[in-house]
């Protein structure tokens, strides 16, 4: 017979647990005891669930950096005794949290599944229970005592991506997630399908928290017309340290002389400048065109297919381990957690 596995379910708030304030109409983040009472089919999963709530549940729009590291120390503090971690959150910012916190556990040999919906789980028609009951049976998958997905992931709508692949592409669709540049982890079907060769293989290692992440970064996205005063303006932000430019195409940006410049100026003050593409799938490509051979020589950093959600949690939490400046474009340029290719 195989082991009940023990899962802990964390709630930070999101649509999954709202309900609609009587007075003003709009949703509101409750109570996650009466959540739970909406689901009675949790009893009949083969694991034992325990759970755990944010003090005050709130509407991922408000989730900021703190709130990962709130999230990550209970996943520290009870790393021993769960095989598998649910993690209830809206889903409007799940792709910018899920993605920083794939870089702050490092060594994570468990499975972290972030999940919501985009109906409360009173409604009717609500996504919320095939979500969260089938992210709960991906976090108690074992074989071999072995966890078959050990790593942080993102189940939304029967399919189960890497969390740091993913970007919310529809506010009104089930299908709220969708990950261009790697293959779903799991497909949800009339079977629970791992597509076992995606998958981060599990490690021995001890776990790593990493809890300090440097906000003091930016995201520039290019467009036709641009001025000069607003790149130059995102350039000289007091106390700036990185900057994730949101380039065309394969990575490709004006080639006036003033935009080269004032980059370089910038790259020359120490501050790391990251080309991602503002494609939502494909890679950079520097050198291919060019209007990016200009970006390579003046030592912009290549962020290739990674996505702007993932390159902001890999920048605040490279500024946050005090990489070097000599290595820092490198380690952003190495795949850290399946992030890139
Ligand atoms: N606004 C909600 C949130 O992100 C939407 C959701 O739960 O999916 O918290």
């Amino acid at each position: 017979m195989s082991k009940q596995r023990n899962i802990l379910l964390v709630y930070t708030g999101g649509t999954i647990g709202m309900m609609k304030d009587p007075k003003t109409g709009a949703l509101r983040a409750f109570n996650f005891d009466k959540l739970l009472k909406n689901i009675p089919e949790l009893n009949l999963l083969d694991c034992k669930i325990s759970t755990q709530s944010f003090a005050k549940p709130i509407d991922s729009s408000d989730m900021n950096t703190e709130y990962y590291i709130d999230l990550v120390e209970i996943i520290e503090q009870n790393y021993d005794d769960f095989d598998g971690f649910v993690v209830l959150s809206g889903s409007d910012t799940m792709a910018y949290a899920s993605s920083a916190i794939s870089f702050m556990l490092e060594n994570l040999s468990k499975p972290v599944i972030f999940t919501g919906s985009q109906l409360p789980i009173g409604d009717l028609r609500t996504d919320a229970k095939e979500n969260l009951i089938t992210a709960i049976q991906i976090a108690a998958s074992y074989i071999n005592d072995i966890p078959t997905v050990p790593e942080v992931a993102l189940y939304f709508e029967y399919q189960l991506y890497r969390a740091n692949r993913t970007t919310k592409i529809n506010a009104e669709h089930f299908e709220a997630f969708t990950s261009l540049n790697y293959p779903p982890l799991a497909t949800s079907g009339v079977h629970l399908k791992f597509n076992k060769e995606a998958i981060m293989p599990y490690n021995k290692k001890v776990l790593i928290v990493r809890k300090i992440l440097d906000t003091n970064i930016a995201i520039l996205k290019l467009f036709p017309g641009i001025t000069k005063t607003t790149i130059s303006s995102t350039l000289n932000i007091k106390n700036i340290k990185g900057i994730i430019i949101e380039t065309y195409g394969s990575g490709n940006a004006p080639t006036s002389i003033w935009f080269i410049e004032l980059l370089k100026k910038a790259i020359k003050k120490g501050i790391f400048i990251i080309n991602v593409t503002q494609c939502s799938g494909g890679s950079v490509t520097l050198g291919q065109y060019d209007t990016s051979m200009q970006l390579k020589k003046i030592g912009i950093i290549d962020g290739k297919d990674i996505t702007t959600e993932s390159a902001v949690g890999k920048c605040m939490y490279l500024l946050g381990a005090k990489i070097s400046s000599k290595d820092f474009k490198s380690v952003f340029e190495t795949s850290l957690r399946g992030e890139i290719v």
